[in-house]
């Protein structure tokens, strides 16, 4: 479904661009992109510390500034070692694979993960692990007793798949970016642990929930087997994730990249700016997460019965609007629209980008290319485009 709005959406955005001025001559538009955390553009710091990176065979283990990152990362994330992958997908696969051994291996996992929606059954079809989704909780979670059930129901018996993992995100892209509690991860592992069964962590977007929690990522990643972490979501790096664990699972976690065409020869370019977008993590996330809030308190205050937000929902870098009486794509489109209505009525021309995320919500996503005057600027426009709906 995201792939079909994503289409549409650019079609809308281009088609906009393609109208050019009109009757809002000369009020040049300002665009607030907040569809992901993954549109941001390397800045002239990140782009200058690619330029001078430097760089060796990382192939042969020769390339300085991936090792350094790898180094870097692993004390951060608390883990023996790290591998540098070019995505987080890769590193998922990668982390299923090393945990699950056997074909027709059980995995359990939210049915709307991402590594169960958006990566093509990529533990399916390439490395045969039969996945068995639970359904998520509104925080994120999985219900604890269903866990149980589910790792226990095979145990012994020759008829069913043999559970060998749990894989959990955090923070939870699907509930709008919630954070899994740690007594919650304490508890799984502890589950996990006493079925002989292994937990895999997508920290896509770990970093958000370690600022959000005020807690090293270390106090996070303790609680799991393995974790992924990736570079082009709000840490604004162009390229790369990683994956870490103990020192015999990354030796194969490297076999396996090799295995998947992941090896890179001087990806220290890459690493570079991984290690920028790790420096400011939480700084920038940090401004993130005040101005998906700010945006939050903002629309509530508008007090629309149009739209609505659960303000204790807004944890990290997301805000997932309801949306009642328009489709959520008619909203997205006015958003996006620029009228001379809105030049007459606000002296701006503001376009917002967006995607619908269910019949009925809208999830809005901030990230380091949106300022705090871009936060503002996107709730002065969805005010015009209440006021024009209105009731
Ligand atoms: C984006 C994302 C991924 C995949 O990352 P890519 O680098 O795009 O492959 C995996 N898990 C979560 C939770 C994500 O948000």
């Amino acid at each position: 479904m995201l792939r079909r709005l994503a289409r549409t959406a650019a079609q809308w955005h281009g088609a906009l661009w393609a109208r050019g001025s009109g009757s809002w001559a000369g009020v040049p538009a300002h665009v607030v992109d907040l569809r992901s955390d993954t549109v941001t553009k390397p800045g002239p710091a990140m782009r200058r510390a690619m330029a001078e990176a430097v760089v060796g065979d990382d192939d042969y283990g020769e390339d300085p500034t991936v090792r350094e990152l790898q180094e870097k990362a692993a004390e951060l994330l608390g883990v023996e070692q790290t591998l540098f992958v070019p995505t987080n997908t890769m590193a998922n696969l990668i982390s299923v694979m090393c945990h699950c051994r056997r074909r027709g291996s059980q995995l359990l996992l939210g049915q709307e993960c991402h590594l169960h929606v958006y990566e093509q059954g990529g533990v399916a079809q390439i490395a045969g692990v039969h996945s068995h989704p639970l359904p998520d909780l509104p925080h994120g979670t999985l219900d604890l007793a269903e866990l149980e059930r589910m790792v226990t129901r095979g145990l012994g018996s020759p008829y069913h798949p043999v559970c060998e993992l749990i894989c959990l995100e955090n923070t939870h892209s699907s509930s709008g970016g919630r954070v899994l509690p740690i007594n919650y991860l304490r508890q799984v592992r502890l589950l996990a642990r006493s079925y002989g069964v292994r937990v895999h962590l997508d920290g896509a977007r770990l970093m958000n929930a370690s600022v959000a929690l005020h807690v090293p990522p270390a106090r996070i990643v303790e609680h799991c087997d393995s974790v992924s972490l990736c570079f082009s979501k709000g840490l604004g790096a162009p390229v790369g994730a990683l994956v870490g664990g103990p020192k015999d699972f990354i030796e194969e976690a490297w076999r396996l990249r090799k295995a998947l065409g992941g090896g890179m020869r001087q990806a220290g370019v890459l690493a570079a700016a991984a290690l920028v977008g790790l420096a400011d993590a939480e700084e920038v996330l940090l401004r993130d997460h005040r101005n998906a809030q700010r945006f939050a308190k903002g629309l509530q205050e508008l007090a629309s019965p149009l739209c609505s937000v659960d303000l204790t929902a807004v944890e990290t870098n997301m805000v997932m609007v309801r949306v009642d009486g328009p489709p959520p794509e008619e909203l997205c489109r006015r958003l996006q629209a620029v009228s001379a209505d809105e030049v007459a009525q606000t002296g701006r021309a503001v376009r917002v980008l967006l995607f619908p995320w269910t019949e009925r919500s809208v999830r809005a996503v901030w990230h380091r290319d949106v300022s705090a005057q871009d936060t503002e600027l996107a709730l002065r426009k969805w005010g015009f485009v209440l006021r024009q709906l209105g009731p």
